[in-house]
């Protein structure tokens, strides 16, 4: 069978490999006669399995032991909630850095909570000392737009990781928190993942809500609720994999090639523009326009030669092309043919 090479921003391109093993023993999980998604998530085989992916998790990113690592059945979006309930009180103030769309929905939803300041810009963003907490998104996935260094912040740090965790190592010391929805680069949607330093775990707000209330998870071991067995699955595959890839490290290498040949066909080709600074320019969300009206003509025959997922998000328009852990340099190459082919003949 032949699969299509999808570039959608999420839910996104799992590695045949991982769908394959999930395929084989969907029916009966590894000899016990019973599937992953009929798992009691209480019993001691799911357990097991957790407690292994857990610690694979830790091992890969490098969590430090006073980071508490939480599984949790919750959109990302839940978390934009959730952060200011659990690390701040009423009367407080954060800092947003608001430089996409994500970042701007977190601090709309932080509002709601306490009393939010926002900057546009990395460079003149001033962190008031007294605030909570400061807040980014590393990967701004509807606009295109990576933060490449970590900000200095004198108050915990925390940092909307969905669509760039495990796509490179992490300096962990940097953030108090941060949070991914799993289904850009990791698994399939309804799971998010929180690490957050254990200090943090003690100042929420007595109105949150216990399944969303970090603390209380931490000490129920993401258990509090019925949680979601195939996504915390098919995570620990993923971790196999980004072992039997080499780590972190090789994957951040190769996650930096594909962008940069994306990048480099876009800016010889007078045909396709990318408007993003080259600083800020993202190696997992890579951007574009087309410089005639051929949009429509772009995906039909981008399908036919394949490829899915290339619509740039709704509110932006243009073209997006997520390259995130499962795409390979092949695909980007593939890519890259049908655009040149296109330009020839529309351009
Ligand atoms: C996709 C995305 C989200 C939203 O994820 P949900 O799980 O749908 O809430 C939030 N932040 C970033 C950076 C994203 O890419």
């Amino acid at each position: 069978m032949d699969r299509l090479i999808n570039f959608s921003a999420g839910p996104a391109m799992l590695p045949t490999e991982i769908l394959a093993q999930a395929q084989l023993e969907l029916l009966d999980w590894q000899g016990r006669g019973y599937s992953i998604l009929e798992a009691n998530h209480r019993g001691s085989e799911f357990g097991e399995l957790f407690a292994r992916i857990k610690q694979d998790f830790r091992r890969i990113a490098a969590i430090p032991d006073d980071y508490q690592v939480l599984f949790l059945l919750a959109p990302a979006r839940a978390h934009f909630a959730a952060i200011p309930l659990n690390l701040s009180q009423p009367e407080q103030t954060a800092d947003y850095l608001v430089m996409g769309l994500w970042s701007q929905l977190a601090a709309v939803e932080a509002k709601k909570y306490l009393s939010v300041q926002c900057a546009d810009s990395a460079q003149t963003w001033r962190v008031n000392p007294a605030s909570a907490y400061a807040y980014i998104t590393d990967n701004e996935t509807v606009q295109g737009i990576q933060l490449h260094d970590v900000p200095d912040t004198q108050v915990p740090l925390v940092c909307d990781m969905t669509s760039s965790l495990l796509t490179r190592p992490i300096d962990v010391r940097r953030y108090g928190m941060f949070f991914a929805g799993v289904q850009k680069n990791i698994a399939p949607v309804g799971l998010s993942l929180v690490i957050i330093r254990e200090d943090l775990l003690d100042r929420a707000r007595t109105v949150t809500p216990s399944v969303l209330d970090y603390g209380l998870q931490a000490q129920h071991g993401s258990l509090l609720n019925t949680n979601n067995n195939f996504s915390i699955y098919m995570t620990g595959l993923m971790l196999e994999w980004i072992d039997d890839q080499g780590g972190l490290d090789v994957l951040w290498v190769r996650n930096q090639e594909k962008a940069q040949r994306l990048y480099a066909f876009i800016d010889a080709h007078d045909y396709y523009t990318n408007h993003v600074p080259a600083p800020l320019r993202s190696c997992l969300n890579v951007v574009f326009d087309l410089n005639t009206p051929q949009h429509e003509a772009f995906l039909v025959e981008a399908r036919a030669a394949g490829m899915i997922g290339l619509n740039g998000h709704r509110s932006v328009g243009g073209m997006r092309v997520s390259l995130y852990n499962a795409v390979s340099l092949t695909h980007v190459d593939a890519l890259i043919a049908f655009m040149k082919d296109f330009a020839e003949r529309r351009g």
